[in-house]
């Protein structure tokens, strides 16, 4: 059956070699973003149970008149923790005070896993405001069919992160309204986060105007790929340790493993990084069968996209493993069928008719 999935599956030749042998159908075995909390992070850890029971939703309008180049009125409903908190210091300075700068906005946009298709419409529209555009020589190639002549761009290396943040502040300054583009969703190891504390530390938060526009992250289209193995909780693990120290990956590893989450690996395998994957696998191996089923997928949603539906035990093992790629460990109740993995949802428990497994 897997043959079939190679025929209409648009990437021909380079499509995925599947190592499952189990014949077998069953394999085996935030705070929500309104309650924010605008100040330093010390300021939260004061706060009582009984002070959150207080929360109360604050309109807080960052005056457009000051802050926005473009005229974008920018009504936000924050819910404002404490009396003393952001909204307050929020509204106190939204940059006109600072020697009448005119602070262009920010726009931070997610641009999805590759395929230009996968742009939302927002994020092209946000692209098309913005007079300078700003990220990684890749995202801007992904792109440039979207980009107009007279759009200033700004490409740069891989590992130039903090120099694109101070790019696009600096052009914010000089007035320009500048995209910062991000592959995936900009939130989720991607550019704004940077951003935000790059701001933060310059006491620029609250003046200049800032923009979040979604991307579809990688894991998204990976699972799509393969159907549907992501229907219950799960989580993402980087297993780059240039910024975040193993042992923690270590740690995050096992709890996930022992909490039967589905464990989607971003940042398998690079250049420099070649053991991680395999030391990662012994991780989960403690608390994981061997053989519960696991997908490679490299360049999900691009042309040159493979898959690889495997088992835990054989995940390090195939050379099609890159920066490009994300792993998918199932589940105890994820099973393959005909190259699709399916993660339970649990309605078989609700519904006899889908009780037949
Ligand atoms: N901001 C991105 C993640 C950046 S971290 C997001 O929202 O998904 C970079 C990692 O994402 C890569 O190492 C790889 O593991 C994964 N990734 C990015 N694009 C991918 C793609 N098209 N196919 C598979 N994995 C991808």
């Amino acid at each position: 059956m897997q043959e079939e999935k190679r025929k209409y599956n648009n990437s021909g030749g380079n499509i995925a070699a599947s190592v499952n042998n189990n014949n077998s159908n069953s394999i085996n075995d935030s705070v929500n973003s309104n309650n924010i909390n605008n100040n330093s992070s010390n300021s939260d850890n004061s706060l009582k149970p009984s002070k959150r029971n207080e929360l109360e939703i604050t309109n807080i309008n960052n005056n457009s008149s000051n802050i926005d180049n473009s005229g974008v009125n920018h009504n936000i409903n924050k819910i404002a923790a404490d009396d003393n908190l952001p909204s307050e210091k929020r509204n106190n300075d939204n940059g006109s005070s600072n020697l009448n700068i005119k602070y262009g906005k920010i726009t931070l946009i997610g641009t999805g896993p590759g395929d230009i298709k996968h742009l939302t419409k927002t994020a092209v529209e946000a692209i098309e405001e913005c007079s300078v555009i700003i990220g990684y020589s890749t995202y801007l190639k992904q792109i440039s069919n979207l980009l107009r002549e007279e759009q200033k761009k700004l490409h740069f290396n891989m590992k130039d992160e903090i120099t694109r943040c101070e790019a696009a502040i600096s052009k914010s300054m000089e007035g320009e309204n500048v995209a910062v583009v991000s592959g995936g969703d900009a939130g989720i190891y991607g550019m704004s986060g940077l951003l935000l504390e790059l701001l933060d530390k310059k006491s620029l938060i609250g003046k200049i105007p800032l923009d979040f526009i979604p991307g579809v992250p990688a894991f998204c289209a990976a699972a799509c790929s393969i159907g549907a193995p992501i229907m219950n909780d799960f989580c993402v693990i980087s297993l780059s340790n240039l910024l975040t120290p193993w042992k923690d990956i270590e740690k995050r590893l096992d709890f996930a493993s022992k909490g039967d989450f589905v464990i989607i690996i971003y940042n398998p395998k690079s250049a420099k990084r070649k053991d991680e994957l395999t030391n990662a696998k012994e991780i989960l191996l403690k608390n994981i069968d061997k053989n519960r089923p696991s997908a490679i997928v490299k360049a999900a949603s691009r042309p040159d996209e493979e898959i690889v539906i495997t088992t835990l035990e054989h995940i390090d093992k195939f050379d099609l493993i890159s920066m490009n790629t994300t792993i998918i460990i199932g589940n105890s109740t994820t099973f393959v069928k005909d190259f699709y993995m399916i993660t339970k949802r649990g309605y078989g428990n609700k519904y006899n008719s889908l009780n037949h497994r």
